[in-house]
């Protein structure tokens, strides 16, 4: 389809240059990025989302540590795991997959990682950072890696409207804050919905980029799209699917039948936001690395 947004493709691109800089550091006697994900419990999705992170370290030459804990280790012990890896030099990045277990404090775990080690950028400092236009920080891997996107694409966004459904801290809200500073792919006039919204077909109808970031498949509609926008399906629910061999597909939060007749350009599900979320993190992850270097 021509009016596709290749999150695989343009993920591979940029893999590609960073395993560039990667093979460069080392060959000058460096060691390469270290990336540990700390998972916890046996769901399903997290594993997958880790696995995947792994593979994408290997991938480009750095080394990526799981640390997996059953869903029975205490909120005292996994919080002592964040502590030790925050003062180990040989580590550059941590990333804590969420969701963590009921009795653990997903915020306060969160909120231990070093901000110079916190590279899904949730710390506060972080996002404190992002919402002053400092970028010193790290960027929330999932907003970051759409950016990427739209830079690759020399997407246009200053002086257009863009209209973010969700408003999560690590996705609509530092979605809308990116499309809204002052950088080459932000400069545009923001709109965020929520669940709270009114007339948000109307809204939807007026902007020139969609970012739907909802969780509800098949949320945004073609009827909610003006002719020749810009759409990013951030959504991945898994619906059931006899069809396919785990039971299950991967759906965006667009109907991406009756959209992709309307908009100029389209990510599909999956290939699109997806691939650019980890490239994010990689891109966090090396950032990390040069930092300490
Ligand atoms: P979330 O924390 O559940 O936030 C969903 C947002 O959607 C909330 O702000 C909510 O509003 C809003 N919302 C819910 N119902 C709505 C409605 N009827 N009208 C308008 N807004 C509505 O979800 P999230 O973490 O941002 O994730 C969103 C989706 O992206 C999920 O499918 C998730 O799996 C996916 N995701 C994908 C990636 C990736 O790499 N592709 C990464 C992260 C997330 P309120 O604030 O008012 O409740």
């Amino acid at each position: 389809m021509e009016n596709l947004l290749d999150g695989k493709a343009v993920s591979n691109h940029f893999k590609k240059q960073i395993a560039e800089e990667v093979a460069e550091m080392v060959s000058n006697g460096h060691r390469a990025p270290h990336l540990v994900a700390i998972l916890v419990g046996e769901d399903g999705g997290s594993k997958t989302y880790v696995e995947a992170k792994e593979k994408a370290c290997n991938m480009v030459g750095f080394k990526g540590t799981v640390m997996r804990y059953p869903d029975t280790i205490t909120q005292v012990e996994l919080i002592a795991k964040v502590k030790e890896i925050n003062v180990d030099p040989e580590i550059d990045g941590l990333i804590v997959q969420l969701p963590l277990p009921k009795h653990i404090d997903e915020n306060l775990v969160t909120q231990t990682i070093f901000p110079e080690k916190d590279v899904d950028g949730f710390h506060d400092i972080n996002m404190g950072k992002l919402a002053k236009g400092d970028n010193s920080g790290y960027i929330s891997a999932t907003p970051l890696g759409i950016t990427m996107l739209l830079e690759y694409y020399n997407i246009e966004t200053s002086g257009k409207h863009a209209v973010v459904v969700g408003r999560s801290n690590i996705v609509g809200r530092p979605m809308s804050i990116l499309l809204s500073n002052s950088s080459k792919t932000g400069n545009a006039t923001v709109t965020v919905c929520h669940s709270r919204t009114k007339n948000l077909t109307d809204i939807c109808l007026q902007a020139d980029i969609i970012v739907a970031a909802v969780g509800i498949p098949g949320f945004v509609t073609g009827d909610m799209v003006k002719e020749g926008a810009v759409v990013i399906d951030v959504g991945t629910t898994r619906v059931d699917d006899a069809s396919k061999k785990a039971g299950w597909r991967l759906r965006g939060d667009v109907d991406f039948e009756t959209a992709s007749k309307r908009a100029s350009l389209i990510t599909p599900v999956p290939g699109g936001v997806g691939p650019m979320t980890i490239t994010g993190l990689l891109n966090n992850t090396l950032k990390a690395r040069k930092r300490s270097l």
